[in-house]
C-alpha cells in the first residue's frame, strides 16, 4: 500500500479539484482529507458518514466558582490575557475570574499556582473527524471548529485512521488532500508518504511556494513530482518552474492549461473527469496512470 500526499505552497492552486479528479480515476483506494482548516475535498466525494468522533485538541481551563476565593493569582499569571474579572461575588468573595476559553491556550500555568485548587483542566474539543463511505472508496475527514487548535495532530491521527482502514480493506493507495502552506499540519501530512505531488501555478507567489514547499520534501526525503496548473497563463514562469523542478530532482508529472470547465465542475459537485472528457482530463488521466503504477 502507498500513500500518495498531494500538496500545494499555498492555497487556491487547483490541489483539491486535482485531487478529487485521482479519486475518481483511481481503483482501490481511501481517501484522506487531511485539509482540516479549509476541507472541501467532500463537496465532490459527497461522504455519507458512518462514523463520527470527537477531536480534542488540547486541554482548557475552567474555574469552579464554589472554590474560587478571588484572589486575582490567575489573572495576573496568565500570559494570554485569557482571565478576567467577572464582577463581584457575594458576602464571603469580593470578586470572582471568568476563563475565556477562546483565548485559553491551555498551558495550565493558573491550574498550578491556584491557591485554592479552583481550577480544572478540561479536553477542549475544537472539532470531529469521520469515517465516511464514497462512491470512490473510504473517506476520513474532519470539521475543525471555527478557530479549532492542533490542526497537525488531527491531520496525524486521519492519517493513521486512513492507513488503518486501507489496511483493513486491502485498499492499494491511500490517497491524500494536504494543507497548503509549509506549517506543521504540512509536515504531519508529509512525514513517512510514499511519495508527494506538488500542485503550483505560474504566478510570483506560486513560485515563491514552490521553492519552500520543495525544501520541505528534501528535507523530509520525500519523492516528489509536480504538476504545474493553469500552466498558459504565464508561459516563462511555467519554464522557470520546469527548470526549478528539474534542478531539485522533482519529477514534472504534466502541466495542465487554465479550463473555465474545472469551475464548471465544481459548481456541479463533480470533478473534471467526471464532468468532462476534454483535453485537461485527458492530461489528468495521463497524470493517475504514471502515478498509479509509480513504486
Ligand atoms: S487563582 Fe484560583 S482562587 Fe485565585 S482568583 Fe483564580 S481561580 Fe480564584
Ligand atoms: S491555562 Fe494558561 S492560558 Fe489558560 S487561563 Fe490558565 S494560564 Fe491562561
Amino acid at each position: 500500500m502507498k500513500e500518495i500526499v498531494v500538496i500545494s505552497g499555498k492555497g487556491g492552486t487547483g490541489k483539491t479539484s486535482i485531487t478529487a479528479a485521482f479519486a475518481t480515476l483511481a481503483k482501490n483506494i481511501v481517501v484522506a482529507d487531511c485539509d482540516v482548516d479549509a476541507a472541501d475535498l467532500h463537496l465532490v466525494l459527497s461522504p455519507q458518514i458512518e462514523r463520527t468522533e470527537d477531536f480534542t485538541g488540547g486541554k482548557c481551563a475552567r474555574i469552579e466558582p464554589g472554590l474560587c476565593m478571588g484572589c486575582g493569582k490567575c489573572e495576573s499569571i496568565c500570559r494570554f490575557e485569557a482571565v478576567s474579572l467577572n464582577g463581584p461575588a457575594n458576602d464571603l468573595i469580593a470578586k470572582t475570574y471568568l476563563i475565556d476559553p477562546t483565548e485559553c491556550e491551555g498551558c495550565g500555568v493558573c491550574a498550578k499556582f491556584c491557591p485554592t485548587d479552583a481550577i480544572v483542566m478540561e479536553d477542549d474539543v475544537s472539532g470531529q473527524w469521520f469515517v465516511s463511505r464514497t462512491h470512490v472508496g473510504p473517506m476520513v475527514h474532519a470539521k475543525l471548529k471555527a478557530g479549532g487548535e492542533n490542526s497537525g495532530k488531527l491531520v496525524t491521527l486521519i492519517r493513521n485512521e486512513s492507513r488503518s482502514i486501507a489496511e483493513s480493506v486491502g485498499a492499494d493507495i491511500v490517497l491524500t488532500d494536504g494543507p497548503p502552506g509549509t506549517g506543521c499540519p504540512v509536515i504531519a501530512s508529509l512525514t513517512g508518504a510514499s511519495m508527494a505531488v506538488i500542485v503550483t501555478e505560474p504566478t510570483m507567489s506560486g513560485v515563491h511556494d514552490l521553492k519552500r514547499v520543495a525544501e520541505l520534501v528534501e528535507y523530509f526525503k520525500i519523492p516528489a513530482s509536480l504538476i504545474i496548473n493553469k500552466c498558459d497563463i504565464n508561459s516563462d514562469k511555467s519554464d522557470e518552474i520546469a527548470g526549478f523542478a528539474e534542478s531539485h530532482n522533482i519529477e514534472m508529472l504534466g502541466r495542465l492549461p487554465y479550463d473555465p470547465d474545472v469551475t464548471k465542475a465544481q459548481i456541479a459537485g463533480m470533478s473534471i473527469t467526471q464532468y468532462s472528457d476534454n483535453n485537461i482530463s485527458r492530461l489528468i488521466r495521463d497524470i493517475w496512470g504514471q502515478l498509479e503504477h509509480k513504486e
